[in-house]
């Protein structure tokens, strides 16, 4: 199968008005479509229509890709067979489902540096009922492991649930999912596992880890915006009340009652977004037939040359919670002596056609923690399946050449354009 992205082949202007190719770092934050995900999308398009609601053809063929694009997702995820697989709109959306349907009295952990959507929507709902126990950074995946088995047995009887996130958008650093699955059983808790960062790199499986759930966006993996999956035990989440209350949530409504549907379709109300599950599910298969292990290994030889292009640059210093040797998807967040995080992002577009993110990244303990003090920002460079290594060795070209020029120099807008 093809793993060619859409805009591969963009030009974009620089300050000086030449054109150059896009090199685009910033896969952390969406990734651009795959060519076979807008085949399947141009596909789908003329019968789009209302899923599970009318008899005619339009709407059969779009329940039929539905369901369809359900079961890719399924297959994607490891679902083991009595796993609900419910459509949503991203790893956020995912998350805040399940802490609404965290049984009352739930004792959520959480490390302190998760991404906000692992690390808010616990919080957000504790005021209810249940607590939540924000574990400090730790030292190691040892000490991880080790403190959520502390804190998973010294919690108060009833239900638990550790949630974690199996890559850092930060650092791109793994996460000992698997042993802290272990921990959190052995305790009698359960394991919901943010896997946004994680899956547009590598497999995760829910029966092959024995994670109890899962959370990814499509925007991450190759699929256009708007839709996202949960995936895991049902139990709780039959139990719980819809997420949101409407159409398609409901079995029957009468004046005075109203029964609502079981999974998936109780925590799915309004018209559900059909294009984004074709979407999501075309990213999914396409990835699987060709080979996670093989396009992980291509990127691993990019990520070896960035961080080793930038570890070379006087100045430039690459965060991590765990050291240099801890491996870690393609995601390198990054600071220059010297020059604001936003200075040297500006640049990089300006002056060489480069997109990175600069800022905290919506995991502002865990970015605060790992700046050093003369810095309050950082540069995230991130890699995916249309990164070169032309756009490898520009990037560390470039950043080279902004690191040797020293502080003393910034960039304004001129006429509505960045300019130096
Ligand atoms: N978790 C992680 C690790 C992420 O990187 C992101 C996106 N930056 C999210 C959750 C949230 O994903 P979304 O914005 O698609 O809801």
């Amino acid at each position: 199968p093809e793993t060619g992205v859409v805009g591969a082949d963009v030009r974009i202007p620089l300050v000086t008005g030449e054109h150059v190719d896009y090199a685009n770092f910033d896969y952390a934050a969406s990734a651009p479509c795959l060519v076979p995900v807008r085949r399947a999308l141009e596909e789908a398009l003329p019968y789009y229509a209302s899923v599970h609601r009318g008899a005619g053809f339009h709407s059969q063929v779009s329940t039929e890709a539905y369901e369809r694009a359900r079961r890719s997702v399924a297959r994607f995820v490891g679902a083991r067979g009595d796993d609900a697989v419910v459509f949503v709109r991203g790893t956020t959306d995912a998350l805040n489902l399940l802490a609404r349907s965290v049984p009352d009295g739930c004792t959520v952990v959480v490390f302190s540096g998760e991404h906000h959507a692992a690390l808010l929507p616990w919080q957000h709902r504790a005021g209810r009922a249940g607590r939540v126990v924000r574990l400090p950074l730790p030292a190691s995946p040892a000490a991880a492991v080790d403190a959520a088995r502390d804190a998973l047995r010294t919690a108060p009887e009833g239900p638990r649930l550790l949630c974690v996130t199996a890559a850092s958008n930060v650092t791109g650093e793994l996460w000992p999912v698997e042993e802290l699955t272990e921990v959190a059983h052995a305790a009698g808790a359960r394991i919901a596992v943010d896997a946004a960062q994680l899956v547009p790199h590598r497999a995760f499986g829910l029966s092959s880890s024995g994670a109890d759930y899962v959370a990814l966006s499509g925007h991450k993996l190759y699929a256009p915006f708007g839709s996202g999956v949960l995936a895991g035990r049902t139990d709780w989440l039959r139990a719980a009340a819809p997420y949101l209350a409407g159409g398609g949530a409901t079995a029957n409504v009468t004046e005075d009652d109203v029964r609502w549907n079981d999974l998936p379709a109780r925590h799915e109300a309004g018209s559900p977004n059909v294009l984004g599950a074709v979407a999501l599910a075309a990213a999914c298969d396409t990835l699987s037939a060709a080979g996670r292990d093989r396009l992980h290994e291509q990127e691993q030889r990019l990520l070896d040359r960035l961080r080793a292009g930038l570890a070379a640059i006087p100045g430039v210093h690459d965060l991590s919670l765990w050291g240099a040797g801890h491996p870690r998807v393609g995601i390198v967040s990054f600071v220059v002596d010297g020059l604001a995080a936003d200075l040297v992002a500006a640049a990089l577009s300006a002056e060489h056609g480069i997109g990175v993110r600069d800022g905290l990244f919506c995991a502002h303990l865990l970015t605060r923690r790992l700046l050093p003090p003369s810095h309050s920002q950082a540069v995230r460079a991130s890699l995916g399946l249309g990164t070169t290594e032309e756009h490898v060795d520009r990037l560390v070209g470039a950043v080279a050449e902004l690191a040797a020029r020293g502080p003393r120099w910034t960039y304004g807008h001129v006429d509505g354009r960045i300019a130096p």
